[in-house]
């Protein structure tokens, strides 16, 4: 068994379509960034890669790399996931936080943990994903940004 622990934030402006755990919510402003700037989905990544010592999201997928332009933070996802099971582990469960003032994230939150459970190869019943404000406190209670917090298990598995 092994942990590891993600974080992410991007900030968010007009023009942009707000993108999280690979799930499009509709909302005035998106998240800024060389990918589509799915922060959930980049904190998850970065906390499966640091369970398998394997780097980080920048090293992988950097963004001055033209082939991450715009691409889905699911698909990094999916790439993270191989890189994971090539070394013989399986995800065990996930949670995250997500940190965002507005919109609310109720209503999205079972079927982002759909869309991530598929992706990860896991029950919906092992990925949980809270969603928090900041009380109106620093840049995310001001609504400039929204950030992601995540943890992982992971355990060397057979047949994966
Ligand atoms: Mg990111």
């Amino acid at each position: 068994m092994r942990t590891g622990i993600g974080y992410d934030i991007h900030r968010l402006v007009e023009g942009r379509k707000l993108i999280l755990g690979g799930f499009e919510i509709v909302f005035e402003r998106g998240l800024a960034g060389h990918s589509d700037a799915d922060v959930l989905a980049h904190s998850i990544c970065d906390a499966l890669l640091g369970a398998a010592c394997l780097g980080d999201i920048g090293t992988h997928f950097p963004d001055s790399d033209p082939a991450f332009r715009g691409i889905s933070s699911m698909e990094l996802l999916s790439n993270v996931m191989a890189l994971v099971r090539e070394r013989g582990y399986q995800v065990v469960n996930v949670d995250s936080v997500v940190l965002a003032e507005r919109p609310k994230l109720a209503p999205f939150i079972s079927k982002i943990r759909n869309r991530l459970a598929g992706v990860l190869g896991i029950g919906t019943g092992s990925v949980s994903i809270k969603a928090k404000t900041c009380e109106g406190l620093d840049a995310i209670g001001r609504g400039e940004a929204i950030a992601a917090q995540s943890v992982v298990l992971i355990s060397l598995g057979q047949g994966k």
